[in-house]
């Protein structure tokens, strides 16, 4: 599908250059510029891809090597298939959030307006601080996690898409571990899980090129082309049985 030798490169250099980044409001891009007919069948598809995926990147700043990158996909990888039965097993055994790098410090921004439903509230997990702000428009609830601070908001405060609400952190709490925004999308039960990229507009393909620490997905050798891709990777229902016990896994099971 991708021609890496041919475009890869190119990818990687449009992405270190900050021309693939889809800003949020505010972030530079104007809304419905022109108006001519040119620029207005230029606009059509990408209105009709943020209908499609409602969220912009939790992130103002446009990634890059001294802003933020992909540090491990939504989904059925590698990592979490190791972890299946202690960290990720409450999620089914995948990964049920993107981690995206980031120095500490990093402005964490809404992904879209919403409500905020509650701040440090610990059963979401993602320690040290986090943030779940509703979008009963959308019918979703964007996370944010591992931040660096208690961010100062109160359940009920409105946000906007774009706005500032949090700073990025580190699990480890020291901002050298592996300081990183774990971001999840779920429903408004707050009980299940997507997959960020067909719901944030981004150009993913790049991202995942030169961000990820762990790109590869955990191969099910009894169908080994099931959950292989960014953009096809299954829900997660807390509480749900293992999606990932393969009885033939790849790479094999350590343990
Ligand atoms: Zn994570």
């Amino acid at each position: 599908m991708f021609d890496f030798a041919r475009r890869g490169a190119a990818a990687v250099a449009a992405v270190l250059l900050g021309m693939v980044w889809i800003p949020g409001p505010g972030g530079g891009r104007g809304d419905g510029v022109g108006g001519g007919d040119g620029l207005g069948r230029l606009a059509a598809p990408a209105a009709e891809a943020q209908a499609a995926r409602p969220f912009v990147m939790p992130f103002a700043s446009p990634p890059g090597p001294d802003t933020w990158l992909m540090g491990q996909p939504y989904g059925n990888t590698t990592g979490a298939y190791r972890q299946r039965r202690t960290t990720y097993g409450a999620g089914q055994g995948i990964h049920f959030g993107v981690d995206l790098s980031a120095p500490c410090g990093t402005e964490v921004v809404a992904s879209a307006d919403g409500v905020v439903f509650a701040s440090d509230a610990m059963s979401f997990g993602s320690a040290p601080h986090n943030l779940m702000v509703d979008h009963p428009d959308l019918g979703y609830a964007t996370f944010y996690g591992h931040l660096l601070e208690r961010p100062d908001w109160r359940p009920g405060d409105v946000v906007a898409r774009g706005q500032v609400v949090a700073l990025s952190g580190d699990p480890a709490g020291t901002c050298n571990g592996r300081p990183h925004l774990h971001y999840e999308i779920r429903d408004l039960r707050h009980v299940r899980k997507y997959n960020p990229v067909v719901l944030v507009e981004a150009d993913w393909d790049s991202l995942a090129l030169i961000g990820p620490f762990g790109r590869a997905f955990q191969r099910d050798l009894d169908d080994p082309r099931k959950w292989q891709h960014l953009d096809d990777q299954p829900e997660s229902v807390i509480g749900g049985p293992l999606l990932n016990d393969f009885a033939r896994p790849w790479p094999p099971d350590s343990r």
